[in-house]
């Protein structure tokens, strides 16, 4: 099977089992070669490790004992960080080689904790061995011994991992398939959609355009476009509607193989009509748009704003003059589409009078909710 679904989410097969089966084996004969004479205890972690386990020993050719203990860190698709406790960790443990056996490590803290409980109880020796490691989320400050292979953050069910309980009996691991989403930003001209998008852009895995930067880097290329466009732009006119749209179909093709978890629109839809231009491109991507972000800025703030940016960035249409007939623009244009929003439950308002950051937390807390 190449794709299961559990619930209301669907997975994509990431490892098969004869290469789970070679990761697995891989795991044993490091084990092998390291033990060789001695008698290892292996203690795996439950739920997860039961397959890994099972598989690993049949692979293992010293004499060795296995034993389970249970510690759950995980609900849902996200790891919360929090540990319950250890249930049955109460074998004699003295003089012992110890190999905690995990399914998966990820960030880790499920083994910190579990070696910390094994700090005071006079083991020979500890080890540890992970069928997968996720180098992406790993918070420890302990050494893994053995690791299977390393994989990226997607969350995985099949061979032991889960999806709320169910999908541990599948022979092969799947991984979540993500559905890639779009957001936007919109404000009057200087409310700081730029500021603010450059920030989200490091924090979050998400894929940009600024119509505004593109159309700019046109004009600063010479193009037939950059050439059509340049007057509107220095003037503080909106370009036609079509121009900036093969712009964002452009743009959502590449975005889509990409691999990023959403897409930032910042500066458009600008118009009534690219709102549901953008509508028609989304729906033949299969891409659901999930929130319009306003930055609301009082006008007498922009003005300033933007003579400030006119000193420091040069931009053709930043001075006072052009950024009356910007924010008549946004005023007639721009605006009927924050209503558009509005009325689909998708508008967000942000204030965007303050410091940075603590307008861009504000931003932060709407993106972590919708995306
Ligand atoms: P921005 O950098 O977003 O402030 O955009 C600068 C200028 O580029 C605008 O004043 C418009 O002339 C043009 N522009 C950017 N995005 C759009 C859009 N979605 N529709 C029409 N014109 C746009």
């Amino acid at each position: 099977m190449d794709t299961v679904t559990i619930e209301d989410k669907t997975f994509n097969v990431y490892m098969r089992e004869d290469e789970i089966q070679s990761a697995v084996k891989k795991v044993a004969s490091e084990i092998n070669e390291r033990y060789k004479g001695k008698k290892p205890l292996f203690l795996g972690i439950l739920n997860g490790a039961f397959m890994f386990a099972a598989d690993l020993l049949k692979n293992i050719n010293l004499d060795c004992q296995i034993s389970f203990v249970k510690v759950s860190s995980y609900s849902g698709t996200k790891s919360t960080e929090h540990i319950n406790q250890l249930i049955g960790f109460d074998i004699p443990l003295t003089g012992r080689d110890v190999i905690i056996t995990e399914d998966i490590i990820d960030t880790g803290l499920t083994i910190e904790y579990v070696l910390q409980q094994l700090k005071n109880m006079n083991v020979a020796s500890v080890a540890v061995a992970t069928l997968l490691f996720k180098p992406g989320s790993f918070k420890g400050t302990y050494k893994i011994d053995f690791i299977g292979k390393s994989i990226p953050n997607d969350f995985i069910i099949g061979y032991g991992f889960d999806y709320n309980g169910y999908g541990r009996n599948y022979k092969n691991i799947y991984q979540l398939k993500t559905q890639l989403t779009a957001f936007a930003l919109t404000g009057a001209p200087g409310a700081g959609k730029g500021t603010q998008a450059e920030i989200l852009r490091q924090k979050y895995n998400i894929g940009y355009i600024s119509t505004g930067d593109a159309l700019r880097s046109e004009i600063a290329a010479g193009t037939e476009l950059g050439k059509q466009v340049s007057g509107l732009i220095n003037n503080g006119q909106l370009v036609p509607d079509d121009v900036v749209l093969s712009i964002i179909v452009n743009f959502m093709k590449k975005a889509k193989e990409s691999g990023v978890e959403s897409v930032l629109l910042d500066g458009f839809p600008r118009t009534l009509r690219q709102a549901e231009m953008l509508d028609g491109v989304l729906k033949k991507e299969d891409v659901p748009f999930v929130g319009m972000i306003n930055i609301v800025v009082d006008e007498q703030v922009l003005a300033d704003r933007i003579s400030k940016r006119a000193e420091k960035d040069h931009r053709a249409d930043d001075d006072l003059e052009t950024l009356k007939k910007r924010l008549d623009e946004y005023h007639t244009k721009t605006v009927p589409i924050v209503e558009y929003y509005r009325r689909q439950n998708k508008l967000y308002e942000v204030n965007g009078v303050g410091a940075i950051e603590d307008i861009n937390k504000e931003i932060c807390k709407i993106v972590d909710e919708i995306i």
